[in-house]
């Protein structure tokens, strides 16, 4: 249907043509649009300056000028101005409501939610006040937002907010916990809670299952199942913050609850990059959980281009899950290895930008007969060379689930003995959570 004057439009007004955008429906469906301006040149043609505001199908942004020209009763020509959609930025999730869908608030990250809002027809102001409820443990709903009724129910109609709980937490003999969560969709998910002379370490996943087949790891023998969303790679922790408010831990801030974050629990991180990118915005802002840089370390496996990305778009922690340093025992542990090799990623920690004494965390499971003689150690020194490194030496939890075996208490030290003496700070780490299944390569999402 063609657009038809409307004789009370004027600039500034709410939807000056009448049935204006019909024509293009349903890609239009639920935009609102504003005359910016009018002009009369003749009685016969009249020219509106339209802004539409609203979400459309497959595009994210508003910011949409249509020129109108209409010269008569039946005939309009349109000039459509400015047709190129907001650019979305890496690593964000459209924050637009696609029809049938409802965006979830705690998917985006702060600068999202503040453009979310504005398109709502709210102040930016609201969308920084927002965000930092949301990050509030014990913030469970739109009513603790701290908004008014109206915004409530603008707001409710439009999106929704998701909150984690565990389905299940498990305790272990060395005070580890671990929890599981089951997501809407049925996949289950699992955080590792790890205390420590007063501090907390949490674990976190950031996919359900894992694609890289490591075959030391229970993850990757299950599968990939699909990547989370922001919202609950940051759900677990507001979920672990509120276990731990309910187990009477108290501390000033929210933020002090926990003391690291650590992305090596289920999944690749670097595989699911761009929710990976939203999730550490949000819990870095200042607004919300505020993590400083050096409280978060992402592992990852080896996925090269990613590596390079990361250290552009974020200043955090890098560990990496070396195990072998041999191409060949690596490729066999590893399928990721095949495709970048042990060259190709130690070229990249050599690029990762480290700060003033940072270095990169290098883990290696230690598998008896495969990676753990002393020729394997003074390899991997030789390797490391040159890259401010520190090692994780982790024997191998022997899960009964997998073909390894951990190597005896003697061979790890002399292996451990071989790194210090060529000057690597080198630890031996006993696993935790052994016997709830929450050591490391364990997590396999059975709860
Ligand atoms: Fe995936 Fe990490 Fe397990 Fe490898 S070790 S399969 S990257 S979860």
């Amino acid at each position: 249907m063609l657009p038809r004057r409307n004789p009370e439009a004027s600039e500034g007004s709410e939807t000056p043509i009448q049935g204006g955008l019909d024509f293009w429906a349903p890609a239009f469906a639920g935009v609102t649009t504003r005359c910016e301006a009018t002009s009369s040149f003749t009685d016969k043609l009249n020219v509106y300056l339209i802004y539409l505001s609203g979400r459309v199908k497959g595009f994210l942004g508003l910011e949409y000028l249509l020129l109108y020209f209409e010269t008569g009763q039946r005939m309009c020509y349109r000039v459509c101005m400015n047709m190129q959609p907001k650019q979305r930025t890496a690593g964000s999730p459209d924050p637009i409501l696609q029809r049938g869908e409802q965006t979830d608030l705690r998917d985006l990250t702060p600068d999202q939610l503040r453009d979310y809002v504005v398109a709502l027809g709210l102040p930016a102001k609201r969308g920084r006040q927002i965000f930092a409820k949301l990050c509030r443990p014990g913030t469970f709903g739109f009513s603790q937002l701290g908004i008014s009724r109206e915004v409530i129910t603008l707001l409710s109609s439009h999106a929704t907010m998701s909150n984690l709980a565990p389905v299940t937490v498990e305790k272990s003999a060395d005070t580890t916990e671990k929890f599981a969560f089951r997501l809407a969709d049925g996949a289950v998910i699992e955080s590792v809670l790890i205390p420590e002379d007063g501090r907390h370490t949490l674990c976190i996943s950031s996919q359900a299952g894992c694609a890289m087949g490591c075959r030391f790891c229970l993850t990757g023998g299950q599968g990939f199942v699909r990547n989370l969303r922001p919202a609950e790679i940051v759900g677990q922790v507001l979920a672990v913050m509120n276990h731990m408010v309910a187990s009477g831990i108290e501390r000033a801030t929210p933020r002090e609850l926990l003391n690291n974050l650590v992305f090596m629990g289920m999944g690749e991180p670097l595989a699911n990059y761009d929710n990976l990118l939203a999730a550490l915005t949000i819990l870095m802002d200042d607004h919300g959980l505020g993590f400083s840089e050096r409280r978060i370390t992402v592992s990852t496996c080896g996925i090269v281009p990613r590596m390079d990305d990361l250290g552009r778009d974020i200043r955090v922690n890098l560990a990496v899950s070396l195990h072998a340093a041999d191409d060949g025992v690596r490729s066999s542990l590893m399928p990721v290895n095949r495709t970048h090799n042990l060259e190709s990623l130690l070229g990249a920690c050599r690029r990762y930008p480290l700060g003033k004494k940072k270095v990169i965390l290098f883990e290696y499971i230690m598998l008896k007969g495969i990676n753990d003689s002393l020729a394997d150690a003074q390899l991997l020194a030789e390797k490391l060379q040159g890259i401010p490194s520190r090692i994780n030496l982790l024997p191998y939890n022997g899960s009964g689930e997998t073909e390894f075996a951990c190597p005896d208490e003697a061979q790890t030290l002399a292996f451990q003995k071989v790194l210090r003496e060529a000057g690597f700070n080198t630890f031996i780490r006993q696993s935790r959570g052994a016997d709830i299944s929450a050591a490391c390569g364990q997590l396999a999402g059975k709860s």
